[in-house]
C-alpha cells in the first residue's frame, strides 16, 4: 500500500516515512503543500498523513481538494494543533482521522493499518494499453500477464505516461512530475530512464509500447500502439 507523509519537520517526517515503510508500505514523504499536490497527481496513495502547518499553506486546503477526488486517499491528519474546534474543521474538511503531537508511533502505525484496512480500499482502478497493465494499489506492472519488476522512479514515470494515455508527454513534464524539484543532474536522466524502462517492458513479437516523438517528448498508447483500455 502506498502512504504519503506530508510533514515540513525534517526528523519527524523522516522518522514517520522510515516506520511506515517498516510497515511494509511504500512511503513518499513530501515537506510542503506543493509537492504534496505534485505527488498526490502523479501517484495513487491509500493513506496520507497530513500536517496543518505547512510552511506554504494549510494542510486543510489539501485535505479538501483530496476529499474531492473520484477514489480519494484516506487522510489521517497529525498536527501539534489539539483544540477541539481544530479537530472538528479537520474531520469536516474530509478527514478520517486525527492525531495531536506529540504521539506514539506505535499509535500512528495502528490507525494507519486501520485505515488501510477499510474495504474501499481492497481495489483500486487498474491501468491499461494494450496488453501492459499497472496496479497503482499492488504497484505492479504485467505485460501479457509476466509480472515486470521496476524500480520507484521507473513506476512512477510509466505511471505518468500511462495515466496519459495517447497524449504526447514532453521531457519537462515528467522530469518535473517525476523527479523532485531539488533534481539537478543531468539532462538526459528522463532518456536514460525510458530507455530502461523500454528494455524491462518490450517482448519479442510484441509492439514497442513506449514511442519517442521527435524534438517533444514521449507516449504510451498512441496511434501506433494497440488498443487503449481504460
Ligand atoms: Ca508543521
Amino acid at each position: 500500500m502506498r502512504v504519503l507523509v506530508v510533514e515540513d519537520d525534517p526528523s519527524l517526517g523522516q522518522v514517520v516515512q522510515r516506520g511506515l515503510a517498516e510497515g511494509g508500505h511504500t512511503v513518499d514523504l513530501e515537506r510542503t503543500l506543493a509537492g504534496a499536490r505534485r505527488a498526490v497527481a502523479i501517484a495513487t496513495y491509500h493513506v496520507v498523513v497530513l500536517d496543518l502547518g505547512l510552511p506554504d499553506g494549510d494542510g486543510l486546503a489539501l485535505c479538501r481538494e483530496l476529499h474531492d477526488q473520484a477514489t480519494p486517499p484516506r487522510v489521517l491528519i497529525l498536527t501539534a494543533r489539539d483544540a477541539t474546534g481544530d479537530k472538528v474543521l479537520g474531520l469536516d474538511a474530509g478527514a478520517d482521522d486525527y492525531l495531536t503531537k506529540p504521539f506514539d508511533f506505535a499509535e500512528l502505525a495502528a490507525r494507519v493499518r486501520a485505515l488501510l484496512r477499510r474495504p474501499e480500499h481492497a481495489r483500486s482502478p487498474q491501468l491499461r494499453v494494450g496488453d501492459l497493465e499497472l496496479d497503482p494499489a499492488a504497484h505492479t506492472v504485467q505485460r501479457a500477464g509476466v509480472t515486470v519488476p521496476l524500480t520507484a522512479r521507473e513506476f512512477s514515470l510509466l505511471h505518468y505516461l500511462m495515466d496519459r494515455a495517447g497524449e504526447v508527454v514532453s521531457r519537462t513534464d515528467l522530469l518535473d512530475a517525476v523527479w523532485d524539484t531539488n533534481y539537478d543532474g543531468l539532462s538526459n536522466t528522463v532518456d536514460v530512464h525510458v530507455a530502461n524502462l523500454r528494455r524491462k517492458l518490450d517482448m519479442p513479437g510484441r509492439p514497442a509500447l513506449i514511442e519517442t516523438v521527435r524534438g517533444v517528448g514521449y507516449r504510451v498508447g498512441g496511434d501506433a500502439a494497440p488498443e487503449v483500455g481504460k
